[in-house]
C-alpha cells in the first residue's frame, strides 16, 4: 500500500533522512521507532507532502506521490495526525471533527463519519458542545484522531499519540489506534512509546540517523536484544 524507496530529506546543511526504505501492507499497523532526532517525524512530514525529499519516491497504491502537494495526497486516503495534537481550542468538538470533511463533497458522509467517530469515542460524543481547548490531553488525542478518521483514510499517519499521557490514556489511544485498524484501515504509528506501539502493531522498524537499521515483526522486535537495550528500557 506505502512504498518509501530510498528516500533523502535535507533541512539545509542537515541530512535529516539517508536513503529510508520502509513498506506499509494494507491492513497492517506498522511502528516506527527511534530516539530523539532519528527522522521519524521527517518521514512521516515527507510522506503526507509538507517536505520535499531531495532523493527517493514514495508510492502509495502504486502512485508516485513523491512530488504531489499534501491537499492531493490526503485526498488518496493518506491522512496525518501530527505530533502535538493540534486541536482548535476555541472551537468546539463537533466543528473540530467537521474541519476533518473539508476535502468530503458529500456532506451526508461527513455527519455519518462524525456519528462513526462519536460510537468509537462517547466521550467525544458527551462533550461534542464543548470547546477543543478544555478537553484533556487524552481527548486531545483521540478528538485529533477523530478529525483524521473524518476525512476517511485507508492510510492512517500517527506522530507519537502517547506523547505526555497517563499510562491508562494511552492504554485507551492503543485501544482506539486496534480499533481503527480492525475496521481496515492501515496505520504508520511513530512512537517513542516501543511497549506500547510493538502492542499494537504487527510490524516495526527502528530508525537510527535516517535510515531504518532494524525491522520485522513486532513479535520478533520486542524479544530482539538491540531492541530491548536501546526502546524497551534494558533487558
Ligand atoms: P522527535 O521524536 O524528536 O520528533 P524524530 O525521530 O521525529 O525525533 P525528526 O524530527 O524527524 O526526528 O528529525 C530528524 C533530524 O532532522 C534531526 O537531526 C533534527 O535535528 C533535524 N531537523 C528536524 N526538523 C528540522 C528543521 N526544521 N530544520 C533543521 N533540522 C531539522
Amino acid at each position: 500500500m506505502l512504498e518509501i524507496r530510498g528516500l533523502d530529506v535535507h533541512y539545509g546543511g542537515v541530512h535529516a533522512l539517508r536513503g529510508l526504505s520502509l513498506t506499509v501492507a494494507a491492513g497492517e499497523v506498522v511502528a516506527l521507532l527511534g530516539n530523539n532526532g532519528a527522522g521519524k517525524t521527517t518521514t512521516l512530514s515527507a510522506v503526507s507532502g509538507l517536505l520535499r525529499p531531495s532523493g527517493g519516491a514514495i508510492l502509495f497504491e502504486g502512485a508516485d506521490i513523491t512530488r504531489d502537494p499534501p491537499h492531493r495526497i490526503t485526498a488518496r486516503g493518506l491522512v496525518h495526525v501530527p505530533e502535538g495534537r493540534r486541536v482548535f481550542s476555541a472551537l468546539t468538538v463537533q466543528e473540530n471533527l467537521q474541519l476533518g470533511g473539508y476535502l468530503v463533497r458529500d456532506q451526508a458522509e461527513v455527519r455519518r463519519r462524525i456519528e462513526r467517530v462519536y460510537d468509537l469515542l462517547p466521550r467525544l460524543a458527551e462533550r461534542r458542545r464543548q470547546r477543543g481547548g478544555t478537553l484533556s490531553g487524552g481527548e486531545q488525542q483521540m478528538l485529533a484522531i477523530g478529525r483524521a478518521l473524518v476525512t476517511g483514510p485507508r492510510l492512517l499517519l500517527l506522530d507519537e499519540p502517547s506523547m505526555g499521557l497517563a499510562p491508562l490514556v494511552v492504554a485507551s489511544v492503543m485501544e482506539l489506534v486496534a480499533g481503527i485498524n480492525a475496521e481496515g484501515t492501515s496505520v504508520l504509528l511513530v512512537e517513542q512509546n516501543a511497549v506500547a506501539a510493538l502492542r499494537v502493531a504487527h510490524r516495526g522498524y527502528v530508525i537510527e540517523n535516517g535510515t531504518c537499521v532494524l525491522g520485522g515483526p513486532a513479535a520478533e522486535l520486542r524479544e530482539d536484544s538491540r531492541v530491548v537495550e536501546a526502546y524497551l528500557g534494558g533487558a
